[in-house]
């Protein structure tokens, strides 16, 4: 396949060949990440979440509109695993981003429909590559703090963005424990609405992080307000984000993070091409049913049943 990075389309078609389930499609896929590998790794990766409703969409479009007015190439993707059943992304939808969708220097993806979220995620990897191979230096991922959604993006950036509502700052029991411990900001947007419950909302969730242990030494995570529909607050966030890159460049906590990033990554690919292989090879499928009813009703060990087929998949004194 011809692939001309450099125009948005060149780069929406490079997309779809990774989204693909065709083996050639995916064939293809993979030469073409080989040979880009190397324009790779330049860009600034951001991971941003929040519940529905939080002003995401309203957040990227002006975050992103600032971006690209100061000289910068702006994608967003999206990790969305409700994708898979409302059969269409609430993520990524150009309408919901109508300044940035129609901007020159931007490229809005929706997230790959009808993939579990460990092929949303794969995709979507190799979807920030292909955008930072074509010239993005700013890549924002988006997710809604479905199920792992969360962890998952923020396993694929460098800096992970939480956005909250100044309400929801009485009530800390309502947030994911596992949200504040990924995260490297937390901004209470629509700070417009009401200034002083956004104050209180930033003091709490400021309490909240100071009880954590940070994750990295280097950065402790601070607490902003802002609006995404007045734009207050963006360029301070921005400046955050610029200043989490230095200190985390110098202390060689990002360089850690990515190769961490890439080990977890190169795992999870080996898991799955193992379990696939696994569950194609034809000596497992003749047995595998069979044993799985032997396990179900009591008849057969499980530890006796895993190694059966294991041997059937060649694999000896496991
Ligand atoms: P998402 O579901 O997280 O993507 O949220 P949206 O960006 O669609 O915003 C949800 C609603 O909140 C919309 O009606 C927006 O107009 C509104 N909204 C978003 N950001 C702000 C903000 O900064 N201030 C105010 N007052 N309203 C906002």
């Amino acid at each position: 396949m011809e692939v001309n990075l450099s125009t948005r389309r060149g780069l929406a078609r490079a997309i779809t060949r990774v989204e693909s389930r065709r083996t050639d499609h995916q064939a293809e896929a993979r030469k073409l990440l080989s040979s880009v590998m190397s324009e790779t790794g330049k860009s600034q990766r951001i991971g941003i979440t929040g519940v529905p409703g939080v002003g995401k969409s309203t957040f990227i479009d002006a975050f992103g509109t600032m971006l690209t007015e100061m000289g910068h190439k702006v994608a967003v993707l999206a990790v969305d695993p409700t994708s898979q059943r409302s059969g269409g992304s609430i993520l990524g939808d150009k309408t919901r981003m109508a300044r940035l969708s129609v901007d020159e220097k931007a490229f809005v993806r929706p997230s790959p429909a009808g993939e579990t979220l460990g092929g949303v995620a794969r995709k979507t990897r190799e979807s920030l590559l292909l955008c930072e191979a074509a010239g993005y230096d700013v890549i924002l991922v988006e997710t809604v703090g479905v199920g792992q959604s969360e962890t998952v993006v923020a396993n694929m950036v460098d800096f992970f963005l939480v956005l909250m509502l100044p309400n929801a700052g009485d009530d800390l029991q309502g947030i994911k424990k596992g949200v504040l411990e990924v995260a490297d900001l937390i901004a209470v947007n629509k700070a417009d609405i009401d200034e002083k419950a956004a104050k209180r909302a930033q003091r709490h969730y400021q309490n909240a992080l100071h009880i954590l242990e940070p994750v990295d030494p280097s950065w402790s995570p601070p607490v902003l307000t802002c609006a995404g529909a007045t734009g207050d607050g963006l360029k301070e966030l921005w400046d955050t984000i610029e200043l989490h890159k230095k200190k985390t460049e110098e202390s060689g906590s990002r360089d850690k993070r990515r190769a961490d990033q890439q080990l977890t990554w190169m795992n999870e690919l080996i898991q799955d091409g193992l379990m696939a292989a696994f569950r194609s090879h034809p000596d497992v499928v003749a047995k595998l049913a069979a044993m799985k009813q032997g396990v179900e009703t009591g008849a057969i060990p499980a530890s006796a049943a895993a190694e059966q087929l294991l041997e059937a998949f060649g694999v000896e004194g496991f």
